[in-house]
């Protein structure tokens, strides 16, 4: 088990997928975690789960895209805890399948607002509640689609390489505080976002990774714990990608 200096984390799209397995093994280690999603019923269900099985985990609703929504959310977890060691950002939606002619504003909006300026939102946060600590530590959810882009998907890749690039630049605003920001790109991950994927697509991409399946959340989740654990301490700036071998 990770030795912890961290005991308060937020996870954003806590509820589902990639997210749900990290509240649950940041839970399982006894951190304290606030997860945060759009569901509110699924983020309360699993909070539901975690917390009968003896984890602290509290379930909070935002639009991780509303900017006033993510400031108030912070003021809400300032009230409830001196500090906040780990922010995960995890909140994203996919978006339709659609080639750059036929893609409307309001679908390119949609998904680079909740996948990037999200992300820019909930790091502001939490970088002016870090700093006065000077102390934490901040995971982004890029995507192997940063690295191998896919056509049909031009926001959703443009939004996961604009998280890696903010990841870098962040990295080297927020060092001198000891803050460390770094990401994870993973490769495609049995979750409900990869469920709503075409068949053909995932056939086509289970015989391009050398490893011939897809990743399991918790193997994700276990990236994440050590990035979040004193053992990565010389890690920031970094995005990580446990991807099967799809992208070398
Ligand atoms: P998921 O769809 O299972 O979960 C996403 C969660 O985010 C959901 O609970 C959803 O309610 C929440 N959410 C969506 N929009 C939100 C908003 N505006 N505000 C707050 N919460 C919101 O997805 P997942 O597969 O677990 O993906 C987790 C992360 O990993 C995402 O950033 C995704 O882009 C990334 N990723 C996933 C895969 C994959 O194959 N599953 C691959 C690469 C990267």
């Amino acid at each position: 088990m990770a030795a912890y200096v961290c005991t308060t984390a937020l996870v954003t799209g806590g509820a589902s997928g990639i997210g749900r397995a990290i509240v649950e093994a940041l839970c399982a280690d006894g951190v304290r975690v606030f997860l945060a999603d759009l569901d509110q019923d699924r983020a309360e269900e699993a909070v539901g789960m975690i917390t009968r099985g003896g984890g602290a985990a509290e379930a909070h609703c935002v639009d991780v895209a509303d900017s006033a929504g993510v400031t108030r959310l912070f003021s809400v977890l300032r009230g409830r805890c001196d500090r906040l060691d780990l922010l995960v950002n995890c909140a994203a939606i996919m978006g339709a399948t659609t080639f750059i002619d036929d893609m409307s504003d309001r679908e390119w909006d949609r998904v680079i607002t909740v996948n990037l300026t999200g992300t820019f939102y909930c790091c502001r946060e939490a970088v002016r509640w870090m700093k006065e600590h000077r102390h934490g530590r901040i995971i982004n959810f890029s995507s192997v689609a940063a690295l191998m882009p896919t056509p049909g998907a031009i926001h959703y890749s443009t939004s996961k390489a604009g998280v890696a690039q903010l990841t870098k630049t962040l990295a080297r605003e927020v060092a001198r505080y000891n803050l460390r920001v770094n990401a994870v790109a993973p490769g495609y991950v049995e979750t409900p976002m990869l469920f709503k994927l075409d068949v053909k697509f995932k056939e086509q991409i289970l015989r391009r990774t050398p490893l011939g399946r897809f990743a399991l959340p918790n193997e994700i989740a276990a990236l994440v714990r050590f990035l979040a654990s004193p053992e990565a301490d010389f890690f920031t700036g970094q995005v990580l990608s446990p991807n099967g071998g799809l992208v070398m």
